[in-house]
């Protein structure tokens, strides 16, 4: 036991007001899902406005409804699963946000764009493509958002990075024959995670000062490849 008074000194509170979610709604029959995915749908099955003495639903998702991450077994069946992932590299790790909002249509972000902020990379370092494309979610043009060069992703994962962010459906191109995987392999086969579908990226350029910190927790769905998370971002240096 140390001395209170310098113990408080370590204790780290965030105002509510300065976290930013990062997250898509889930709404029941509203959530686009890649072909061959389970549409998310959440049904009340006990109601109080019926005399029952709880509200309770039933929900149907996937692993990769909405805004969620993938696991190393998503691509490789010898691959780390949801139960088991580091949860330090998913719970206040630091973030690098990477203003990509000048991309076009199925543009390729290339370590160019990149490059300037690989200072700030390394273990344990979540890093974070901010397209806007998060605006288009639901729409057609949602599927034609700019795309990671698989070399850009082969020099991120080279910094020690195991946790990349995008706000768009996938970090690959996606072709009408389908996502091209290729970025998939590269940070799920190095043991990396993949989170998609974030929700307004841009308010964390907007809004927040100074170091970023985010946590992207999973559910513990034993040996599963992916999982919806809830993802939320706040100034390291802000409030603490
Ligand atoms: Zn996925």
């Amino acid at each position: 036991m140390g001395d209170p008074s310098s113990m408080k000194s370590h204790t780290t509170s965030v105002s509510k007001s300065t976290i930013i979610d990062l997250t898509h709604s889930l709404i029941s029959g509203g959530v686009p899902a890649c072909p061959g995915h389970p549409s998310y749908a959440a049904h009340c099955i006990s109601h109080i406005s019926k005399g029952e003495c709880s509200n309770v639903h039933s929900l149907t998702l996937g692993s990769h409804t909405g805004t969620h991450l993938d696991a190393p077994f998503h691509f490789f069946d010898d691959g780390t699963t949801v139960d088991q992932l580091d949860l330090s590299l998913l719970t206040a790790a630091p973030a690098v946000v990477v203003d990509l909002r000048h991309k076009k249509l199925r543009e390729r972000i290339t370590w160019d764009d990149i490059g300037e902020h690989e200072a700030r990379m390394g273990p344990g370092v979540a890093v974070l493509f901010c397209t806007g494309w998060s605006r288009d979610w639901g729409k057609p043009n949602y599927r034609h958002h700019p795309f990671l060069d698989p070399d850009a992703a082969r020099r991120i994962m080279g910094t020690g990075v195991k946790v990349i962010g995008v706000d768009t459906m996938s970090p690959d191109e996606v072709t009408d024959e389908g996502d091209s995987g290729c970025v998939h392999r590269i940070v799920l086969g190095s043991g990396g995670i993949i989170v998609e579908n974030l929700n307004g990226l841009e308010n964390i350029l907007e809004k927040l000062n100074g170091a970023i910190t985010v946590s992207m927790l999973p559910l513990r769905l034993e040996k599963c490849d992916g999982s919806p998370i809830r993802a939320v971002a706040w100034s390291a240096g802000g409030t603490i």
